[in-house]
């Protein structure tokens, strides 16, 4: 997509329902991380193609050098997330800085392969299939704006579900 925090909307519903699971900074990061493949492309050739990093090994790639090497400036974000707060703020904002190895991998991975997956639906020479199959079936599968829908809509049920979690916790 285009513009990368479309896809922190599926990411905050997963980890509002698998928080043991899922980090959303992680997820986010790896999501930043794989979008700077057009982003480069585009600055150095004009033209914002996906042609490695948005294919299933790609995707792998990225998730394992997130998971690796992403987790202490992510626990680092966090910290100064906090800091932000006054303590009534932190009741509600706060969040535990600390991301655990199973948080880390699983955020890493389920952000890049569901990134291949949405940037395939709205991207041509995305191959979320490849090396299994060059084209991409995927494409155009459901229309721009509902893929956008889906995108908020998760975020919003995620968001929902971390406003309930923070009720019950107070
Ligand atoms: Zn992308």
């Amino acid at each position: 997509m285009p513009i990368t925090p479309f896809h922190f909307g599926p990411g905050l519903l997963f980890a509002a329902v698998a928080p043991g699971y899922v980090s959303w900074t992680i997820f986010a990061f790896a999501n930043v991380l794989i979008d700077l493949e057009p982003i480069a492309l585009y600055f150095l050739t004009g033209d914002p193609a996906h042609p490695w990093l948005h294919t299933p090994p790609g995707a792998v790639a990225v998730a394992v050098a997130t998971a690796l090497l992403g987790r202490r400036p992510c626990e680092a974000f966090l910290r100064w997330w906090n800091r932000q707060f006054s303590p009534a703020q932190a009741r509600w904002l706060a969040v535990d800085p600390a991301i655990t190895a199973t948080q880390a991998w699983c955020g890493a991975f389920v952000g890049t392969l569901s990134h291949i997956l949405l940037d395939g639906i709205m991207h041509v020479d995305v191959r979320p299939l490849w090396p299994l199959l060059a084209a991409n079936p995927m494409q155009g599968a459901i229309d721009i704006d509902a893929l956008y829908l889906v995108c908020v809509a998760a975020g919003c049920a995620g968001a929902v579900v971390l406003v309930v979690l923070a009720v019950r916790r107070i």
